[in-house]
C-alpha cells in the first residue's frame, strides 16, 4: 500500500488581510483552512498520492468546512470524528513588521483536543504504510491518550512512524513542559523531521553542525532530517548523511513549507521504501521535497499553495 494517515490537529487561522501588522492594529481578517498534520494529509494528496487523516472536529460551520476541504483535495476524511459539545480550533495569527508571529488561540477546550482512544479508526490506521503526527495532540488529555494509542495500532500493524515535533510554546504551561512531553515520544519514530530553530529549542544548543544534531539521534531512527529553509535539508540515515540544496524561488509566505516538504517526502517514501536504505534514491525523494516546500512558499497561505507532482517536477528540471 501507499497509505500516508496523519494524525492531529485540523483549525481554522484567521491571517489579517494586510501584511506585517499585529493582531490588534489587523483591519480584518481571511480564513486560512491550517494544523500541520492536516495540512501534510492534502500536500500528499495533491501530489496524486493516498492520505487519510484522523481528528476531530467542531460538529459546527468550520468543522464541516474543514472536512469538505479534506474531500475536496482528495484526503479520505472517513476517520474524522465530529463533537457536538465542542467548537473546532480557531487561531488568529499574524506576523509583524518586527519579525515577530503572534498567535491567539481558541481552544478552551476545542474539539480536538477532546478525541477519545475510543474514537479511533483503527482500520484506518492499520492500512497506513506511513502513520504521521506532530506534537500538537500531546498538549491535553484526553487527546493525548488517543494519539499514543493511534502509534500503538499504527506500529503494531507494522507502519513507519513519522514524527513533526512543534513547540508553538503558548500551548504549553512551559518550555520545559513542552520540551520534556516532545522528547516523551521521540524513540518511538522511524523518522523525524526538525527545523534549525526546533533543533535549537530540544538541544539548548543554536547550531546545527552534526554533532549537535546527532544528540537527537537514535539507534531506531531509519531516518533524521533538519529543514534550513531556503539553504534546504540535512539528512542523517542509519548508514549515510548529507545536505540537499533547495531550488531558487521568489518567497512570499514560509506558512506550510515544512509540512509540504514533510507531505512531499512521505509520498515518496511509501513509493519506494528502500529509499531510506539508499543514499542516490533518498537525495532524489529529499530534492522532490525542497522543491514542494520551494514552491509552497511563493504563495500566501498553507493549503491554497500545495504543488501538485507536474508542478514539482518542472521546477525540479528548469532549475
Ligand atoms: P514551517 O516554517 O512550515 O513551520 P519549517 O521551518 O520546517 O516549517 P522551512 O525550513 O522553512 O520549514 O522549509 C521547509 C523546506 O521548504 C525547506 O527545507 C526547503 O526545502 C523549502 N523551502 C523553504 N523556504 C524556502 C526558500 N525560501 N527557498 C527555497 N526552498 C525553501
Amino acid at each position: 500500500g501507499e497509505l500516508v494517515v496523519s494524525f492531529g490537529e485540523m483549525l481554522v487561522d484567521f491571517v489579517p488581510t494586510v501584511a506585517g501588522v499585529s493582531l490588534a492594529e489587523a483591519p480584518a481578517f481571511l480564513k486560512a483552512p491550517g494544523g500541520a498534520p492536516a495540512n501534510v494529509s492534502i500536500a500528499v494528496a495533491r501530489l496524486g498520492g493516498e492520505a487519510a487523516f484522523v481528528g476531530k472536529l467542531g460538529d459546527d460551520e468550520f468543522g464541516r468546512m474543514l472536512a469538505a476541504i479534506l474531500r475536496d483535495n482528495g484526503v479520505d476524511d472517513g476517520a474524522v470524528v465530529f463533537d457536538a459539545g465542542a467548537r473546532t480550533a480557531l487561531a488568529f495569527v499574524t506576523l509583524r513588521a518586527d519579525g515577530e508571529r503572534e498567535f491567539m488561540f481558541y481552544r478552551n477546550p476545542s474539539a480536538d483536543m477532546l478525541l477519545t482512544a475510543d474514537e479511533l479508526n483503527v482500520d484506518v490506521i492499520k492500512r497506513a504504510t506511513v502513520f504521521h503526527y506532530g506534537s500538537i495532540s500531546l498538549i491535553a488529555e484526553p487527546c493525548r491518550s488517543a494519539h499514543l494509542r493511534a502509534m500503538e495500532i499504527a506500529k503494531e500493524a507494522g507502519a513507519l512512524l513519522s514524527y513533526d515535533p512543534n513547540p508553538r510554546e503558548a500551548l504549553w504551561s512551559s518550555r520545559e513542559e513542552a520540551r520534556t512531553k516532545i522528547l516523551s515520544i521521540w524513540d518511538q519514530a522511524d523518522i523525524v523531521k526538525v527545523s534549525e530553530s526546533e533543533v535549537e529549542f530540544l538541544t539548548g544548543i543554536d547550531s546545527v553542525e552534526d554533532d549537535v544534531v546527532m544528540k537527537l539521534w537514535r539507534p531506531t531512527f531509519k531516518l533524521l532530517l533538519v529543514t534550513l529553509g531556503g539553504q534546504g535539508c540535512k539528512y542523517y540515515a542509519r548508514d549515510f548523511r548529507g545536505v540537499v540544496p533547495s531550488y531558487k524561488i521568489q518567497q512570499v509566505d514560509t506558512t506550510g513549507a515544512g509540512d509540504a516538504f514533510v507531505g512531499a517526502l512521505l509520498r515518496k517514501i511509501v513509493q519506494d521504501p528502500s529509499s531510506l536504505q539508499n543514499q542516490e534514491k533518498l537525495e532524489e525523494a529529499i530534492k522532490f521535497a525542497n522543491a514542494c516546500g520551494a514552491i509552497t512558499t511563493t504563495k500566501k497561505g498553507a493549503i491554497p499553495s500545495l504543488p501538485t507532482e507536474i508542478e514539482v517536477l518542472q521546477l525540479m528540471e528548469n532549475a
